[in-house]
């Protein structure tokens, strides 16, 4: 099976990451939740009120993000996936800008 294109870049250079409004509740401080704006993983932090440590922190993953970590293991192979990706995306743009110019 292929490895989903958005979670290439996700797994090989991080997430990208913008903050957003939280729909849960915690006792054990303040919910500040983050979601990827790739492959829109959310993160759960619990932060304390009074220190602002890190309390708690748990990961919500799309479907198919578990997956696609599970059958590519190595950080190389998803470095080699995101190279051919790029490539890809490159030819995919090249086209669009002949179909344009013709
Ligand atoms: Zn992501």
């Amino acid at each position: 099976m292929a490895l989903d294109d958005r979670f290439t870049r996700c797994r090989t250079i991080g997430h990208a990451w913008f903050d957003c409004d939280s729909d849960w509740k915690t006792d054990m401080g303040v919910p500040l939740t983050v979601r990827c704006e790739r492959c829109m993983t959310e993160r759960r932090d619990t932060v304390s009120r009074s220190t602002g440590d890190l309390v708690q922190r748990h990961y919500f993953y799309p479907d198919g993000y578990k997956r696609s970590w599970e059958e590519v293991m190595s950080r190389s192979d998803f470095r080699l996936a995101l190279l051919s990706l790029r490539i890809k995306e490159a030819r995919q743009s090249r086209g669009n800008g002949k179909q344009a110019a013709s």
